[in-house]
């Protein structure tokens, strides 16, 4: 018995998503829900990934479709191209994860020459009919499969239309049709060299190889990367009896969604489009009508598809998306999922299905993400300046973006590639414009509404997006609006919340959900169902989080906005930056610094400063932890450019003038530089070869703490040293700094914790004894990304990430989410043995990976006492070690 690749959808149910494809999935659970779906069959992703690596049709799976078309043909008494009463079928792609408009679909397949006028018989002697859809099958078939330019169609279209001078569609006869087929074969013929395939098997056979193939096309290669989707699943196929949605007025064909994606409303939502192919509506071509108009076009559909909204959203208990079909008075259920949403949506729908009694509050947690609480906290436009009104469409994607506008993706990507921001203007989307869709600040088009492709892919962004601004007249490279002209670079700014277009640029302001964070909105004043929710699932995800959430900050105006947004301490305070400015001169003294004494003058006058930088910080987060991380620069970033002050010796020479102190500091600095000043004198290195700067730093904080505490506050202090390979080098830091604390802080009831980043690998690999002398670990997962891969922190990501990204040897940048096998096994067998050597030992984590939601999850399960990340990421890190916790 060879592997099962096909399952009629009676097999099959909602949780096989990763065999059959969501589509495929979700078209079987709504079968057996005894719903009216079409009938059909699914072919698994295991079969697309066998044929995509051997590029034949795996063993086995032919027969198993002879078998499942057979029974599909009995099923609905007609068998496929039969002449006389044809069985039709579409061929539907349908990946793991939703990937809207990015594969192929076929449908009609089963039309022929012959065929044709079976199908004309079926719809009532309908010959216009029979030959349009005729005409669509080689088109789609001739585009997919086989690769023939889509232009080449069109233009035959808009000749025939031309020759009768006529502009729509609509307005071809049968017979215009019937001599478009014949034009269409022939363009199939001149590209391929074969003639269109007339043998409806072969058709299907071939539909099925090019689905499989769309997987790997450009454009669904590039929205998975986007998208963080692993390019290794491969697509289910549907085949699925054809059911017509242009059989006239009393048929049609529409989207709905059981609740407003936008905001999560509870509603009539969706669009319909009558006398269509389902395709019409997706790309957004033709205007739609809203949903709730069907009730008065037919009102026995509508009733019937408000039904089996209730029962969907009853049985996935969320909001489901919906495509469907009319055929002559007759409701066809094409597809459901549970529906994209935007991130706004995504809390209150989650909030309210917990209030209906619908789902739990963990299940609520579940249901949102850190990525969609970031884009809550988007700013969004401050009108009191009353901008200029340009237009205004669907808000269809939530956001304020301003930017120039643009016409093409080309130009979109070029001019984004320089930097500036740009909003791409499209009559439409398609998914050829992808990449400048995302290197948009936003998109805007004048056609299409929220189910549009341009509206789903930009809510799948987080990209803001305004559709179907129809008063817009989009040209090759410029639009008009109501007479006014607008070309590339003419400022405009967009609000994907209410669709407003203005002129020029529009000052933004911050979010509710920032506001609330902040506490300037008061929790039991608000109303706003938004903030409310977010409130909520926050307050639960806090309730139910192992992991505590530190900040990265190193001035009291972060620290204190960090606390506000529910920090537990600090992270990570980098002190080399309190070195910059004004205060370079006296780093360059120290450095340089030729006797004792000088180096003794350039630290004292440093000492006050650093020590009033700690008593702002340690006030700030009075009675929480603050790790403050010893100097850590590579020592190029504090010394002038050897280059120019080589240049500037020169020319002083040569002018015959002293060229004095450069002369000195070029000396120091020739001696010092360094080719890999990563890898060079940083961190405790430079702490142990320039005496008394660590000193002068664990003095300023001990000073500071004991100064607080002379106040009656609580400092709670933590000495971090960096870079540290080797037990040595850590006990040497140590016994100094403990001496000084001693002496400074006496019995003035601090407790000063000293610990060590683990950032070099070797640190990792001898934790246990790394352990001995320290109170605490911190992850420095930057620089062990950095050191564990040998990649440079500063320079791969434009040099060569790219190409690892399109060989799919990481999904994303090990630098942005945590390598779990490499860099995740160091932190795991650090934590093993740091604790194994002192048991109690604080674990955290204060690399850029403490504010990524994945990798969050992963130091969940490394059992880590807590993330450290900048402010504004705090509350996300919040929820997500909420939601690593249920
Ligand atoms: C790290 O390396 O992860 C770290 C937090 O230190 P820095 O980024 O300052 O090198
Ligand atoms: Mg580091």
């Amino acid at each position: 018995m060879s592997e099962t690749f096909v399952y009629d959808f009676a097999d099959g149910n909602k949780d096989q998503k990763e065999l059959l494809g969501g589509k495929g999935a979700n078209l079987a659970e709504m079968t057996n829900l005894g719903l009216p779906v079409p009938p059909g069959f699914t072919i698994t992703t295991v079969a697309c990934r066998r044929y995509l690596a051997e590029s034949v049709r795996p063993a086995g799976l032919d027969e198993q479709i002879d078998a499942h078309l057979a029974a599909l043909e009995s099923t609905m008494g007609r068998k496929l191209g039969d002449p006389a009463d044809p069985l039709l079928v579409s061929v539907r792609s349908g990946a793991v994860a939703s990937m809207p408009g990015m594969m192929e679909t076929v449908l009609n397949v089963g039309l022929n020459d012959n065929s044709v006028a079976g199908l004309s018989a079926q719809a009532g002697d309908n010959d216009r009919f029979a030959w349009d859809s005729y005409r669509r099958l080689i088109q789609m078939f001739g585009k997919t499969v086989c690769d023939v330019p889509g232009e080449d169609f069109e233009d035959a279209i808009h000749d025939a239309k031309t020759a009768k001078g006529v502009t729509d569609d609509l307005h071809l006869d049968a017979g215009d049709l019937r001599s478009l087929v014949e034009t269409f074969k022939k363009i199939f013929a001149k590209h391929t060299g074969h003639d269109f395939p007339q043998d409806p098997r072969a058709q299907l056979d071939l539909a099925i190889e090019a689905v499989f193939r769309s997987w790997n096309a450009d454009r669904a290669v590039l929205y998975r990367r986007q998208e963080r989707i692993p390019a290794n699943l491969g697509t289910a196929v549907n085949v699925v009896a054809m059911v017509f949605g242009n059989l006239g007025a009393d048929s049609g064909t529409g989207v709905a969604f059981t609740r407003d994606p936008a905001t999560g409303e509870r509603g009539v939502y969706g669009d319909y489009l009558a006398n269509a192919q389902g395709e019409d509506v997706v790309a957004g071509i033709r205007n739609t009508v809203g949903l709730a108009e069907l009730e008065r076009l037919d009102k026995k559909s509508f009733d019937e598809l408000l039904a089996i909204m209730a029962t969907l959203e009853e049985h996935y208990r969320d909001l489901c998306d919906i495509e469907f079909t009319i055929e002559r008075g007759k409701l066809w259920m094409l597809q459901t999922r549970v529906g994209k949403r935007t991130a706004a949506a995504a809390f209150t729908i989650a909030a309210e299905l917990v209030a209906e009694g619908m789902i739990d509050l963990d299940e609520a947690l579940r249901r949102v993400s850190g990525a969609q609480l970031a884009q809550l906290m988007f700013p969004r436009f401050d009108l009191a300046g009353d901008p200029t009104p340009l237009t205004r469409g669907v808000g269809a994607s939530p956001g304020a973006a301003v930017g120039s506008v643009v016409f093409t993706a080309r130009r979109a990507v070029e001019l984004a590639a320089e930097g500036k921001q740009v909003i791409l203007v499209r009559r439409e989307t398609n998914p050829d414009d992808l990449a400048g869709m995302i290197a948009a600040q936003g998109i805007l088009t004048s056609r299409g509404g929220k189910t549009s492709h341009a509206a789903v892919v930009a809510r799948g962004m987080g990209k803001t997006c305004v559709c179907g601004a129809d008063q817009i007249d989009v040209r090759k490279d410029s639009c008009t609006v109501d007479g006014r002209l607008l070309r590339e670079g003419d400022v405009i700014s967009i609000d994907g919340t209410t669709g407003r277009v203005y002129l020029g640029s529009v000052p933004v302001q911050p979010s509710e959900v920032v506001q609330y964070f902040e506490g300037k909105l008061d929790p039991g004043q608000v109303h706003d169902p938004l903030v409310a929710a977010v409130h909520q699932i926050m307050s639960h995800a806090d309730s139910k989080r192992r992991l505590l959430v530190r900040t990265n900050a190193d001035t009291g105006t972060d620290a204190a906005r960090a606390r506000r947004f529910g920090a537990e301490g600090i992270g990570l305070c980098r002190t080399e930056h309190m070195f910059l400015g004004d205060r370079r001169e006296l780093v360059e003294r120290l450095i340089l610094a030729a006797t004792d004494g000088d180096r003794n003058d350039a630290l004292a006058a440093l000492l006050p400063l650093q020590r009033a930088d700690f008593v702002e910080i340690l006030r700030e987060m009075d009675g929480l932890p603050v790790t403050v991380r010893l100097i850590d620069p590579p020592l190029h970033e504090f010394l002038p450019s050897l280059e120019d002050l080589a240049v500037q010796v020169a020319v002083a020479r040569e002018r015959g003038e002293d060229p004095g102190n450069q002369e000195t500091m070029l000396v120091a600095v020739r001696r010092m530089h360094e080719q890999n000043p990563m890898l060079g004198l940083r961190g405790v290195r430079l702490g142990l070869v320039i005496p008394g700067l660590f000193a002068m730093q664990v003095r300023a904080i001990a000073e500071a703490a004991a100064t607080l505490a002379a106040q009656g506050r609580n400092p709670r202090p933590e000495i971090m040293v960096p870079l540290v390979g080797a037990v040595q080098e850590l006990e040497t830091v140590r016994a100094e700094a403990e001496k000084i604390v001693a002496e400074v802080i006496g019995d003035a009831g601090v407790a000063v914790l000293i610990g060590t980043m683990i950032e070099v690998p070797r640190a990792a690999l001898t934790a246990g004894q790394i352990a001995e002398a320290a109170e605490f670990f911190s992850f420095g997962t930057n620089d062990l990304t950095q050191m564990a891969w040998g990649f440079s922190r500063d320079d791969v990501e434009g040099a060569f990430f790219w190409k690892y990204l399109e060989l799919g040897i990481f999904g994303i940048s090990p630098f942005e989410s945590i390598d779990r096998d490499g860099v995740g096994r160091l932190v795991k067998i650090a934590a093993e043995e740091g604790r194994a050597a002192r048991p109690g030992l604080k674990l955290g984590v204060c690399g850029e990976h403490g504010g990524d939601p994945e990798s969050v999850h992963f130091f969940h399960e490394a059992g880590l006492d807590y993330v450290s990340c900048s402010p504004f990421r705090v509350p996300i890190a919040r929820l997500e070690a909420g939601r690593a916790a249920i």
